[in-house]
């Protein structure tokens, strides 16, 4: 059914940079023997699955929607594919995203740009878009994203789908291709509250191939709000924020409050400087991170006639898009000598302060709520010739990262077009049960 799906939507929604039809049906057809034979059937047993194209799948391409990989077949699964894999999950596919996860409306793909599934001529949001049409368009009911800066919420949000930033250390990184290593976290797409806690439940947990890795687990969803202190931070309500996402939210805030839950105002003063702090951070890293597409090891590779520093020169300029470019410089600018004080430095600094405004504020209320776009989904090639405008989508769902917390993306509403808005839950560390239960109460 779901490769029926795909074949009739993909040519509207372009989800997908992969899909893996032959495995798919061959894994299905293992999963009907288990039933025929009357065998005990894992958790995920014949659920379709896709995975966003930064997570390695052995035997499967995965590109990071980069020229520089496009032909990069891994010898090996990350962990998480491991994981789905071992509980049934069928892989139908690897899905479109922005060039090695740098942007925020999947228009950074050397391959194609996804479309939203609710208007094909505006975005699903990025970096995650490919994971979050894909679920969105009914063409499979559970995706994998990855979330450094808002990749898994902004889509999910978009999209009008549920969509988890897991706490920092709860779901293993390996595998996963690093973009900005301090902030990457793998989390999990789906329609309905449930099948997320499903998917987050299966992928979670201590890897000892990620040293970040936690033990973390997922308790029972019993979908309550009732006694919890929901806060609420004016910041994340100012100025860019539009009219309309503004009263979603707090008509949102208002149901939480008729289902039980107490609202109290608090402050988060340092969110303004939060963009600021995380493309300095995440760009920092990126530029370590992807000096190792320098054309020998793997992954393309350019001029092998000149010296050394051709290769790398060809292999880089052809092998990166515009935006990964960007990243890269100012990466290595805010490292260099004489900037990394003014810059990396203090950025490091407020990532201390933001964390400390999260801990204080916890100490008030039990979860937060807050916007996750400051707009619905705006047209194809809106923002693409202005990078600052859209970093600045970013601005409510940074801060998670910066601090190292969860945070789920629920629909709360819709604009005056019909366009999908999300409201973000976040709270503190190692929360997830109590996320998704206010998620599955709201719900
Ligand atoms: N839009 C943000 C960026 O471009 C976040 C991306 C992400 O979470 N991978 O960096």
């Amino acid at each position: 059914a779901a490769l029926g799906r795909i074949e009739a939507v993909e040519g509207q929604v372009d989800a997908f940079l992969t899909v893996t039809a032959d495995e798919a049906r061959a894994a299905a057809e293992r999963v009907d023997a288990k039933i025929a034979a009357g065998e005990e059937l894992a958790p995920l047993a014949g659920i379709p699955v896709a995975v966003k194209d930064n997570i390695c799948t052995r035997g499967v391409r995965t590109t990071c929607a980069s020229r520089m990989l496009e032909n990069f077949v891994p010898p090996y699964d990350a962990t998480v594919t491991e994981k789905l894999e071992a509980q049934g999950a069928v892989l139908t596919g690897k899905t479109n995203m922005d060039e090695f996860a740098m942007g925020g409306s999947c228009e950074n793909s050397y391959f194609k740009k996804t479309k939203n599934p609710w208007d094909t001529s505006r975005v699903p949001g990025g970096s995650s878009g490919g994971s979050a049409a894909a679920v969105a368009s009914c063409e499979v009911p559970l995706a994998l994203g990855s979330d450094t800066g808002g990749s898994v919420r902004c889509p999910a949000s978009f999209c009008g789908i549920v969509g988890l930033k897991p706490t920092y250390g709860a779901v293993s990184r390996y595998g996963l291709v690093a973009f900005a290593s301090s902030l990457d976290q793998i989390g999990p797409f789906g329609r309905t509250v449930d099948d997320v806690a499903l998917l987050y439940g299966a992928i979670c947990g201590h890897d000892p191939r990620d040293a970040t890795s936690k033990n973390a687990a997922l308790g029972e969803v019993r979908g309550e709000v009732k006694g919890l202190r929901l806060g609420v931070p004016k910041e994340y309500f100012g100025e860019g924020i539009s009219p309309e996402v503004k009263a979603a939210v707090y008509a949102a805030v208002e149901r939480l409050k008729g289902l039980g839950a107490e609202v109290v105002e608090i402050s988060l003063p340092s969110t303004d400087y939060a963009l600021a702090a995380y493309y300095i951070i995440s760009s920092a890293e990126a530029s370590s991170n992807l000096a190792r597409y320098d054309g020998v090891k793997y992954g393309f590779s350019g001029n092998r006639e000149g010296t050394l520093n051709d290769l790398y020169l060809s292999t880089r300029s052809q092998g990166f898009g515009a935006e990964v470019k960007r990243r890269i410089m100012l990466g290595t600018y805010v490292l260099s000598s004489g900037y990394y004080d003014a810059y990396y430095k203090r950025a490091k600094l407020l990532q201390g302060v933001i964390g400390q405004e999260f801990a204080d504020a916890f100490e008030k209320c039990d979860a937060i709520v807050t916007p996750v776009n400051p707009t619905t989904a705006f047209k194809l090639g809106e923002k693409c010739d202005d990078p600052v405008q859209m970093y600045a989508t970013d601005v409510c769902t940074v801060t998670v990262n910066i601090a190292g917390l969860p945070g789920v993306s629920l629909p709360c509403g819709s604009d005056a077009a019909g366009l999908p808005i999300g409201m973000q839950v976040i709270g503190p560390r190692f929360s997830e049960t109590r996320l998704l239960s206010i998620a599955k109460c709201y719900e």
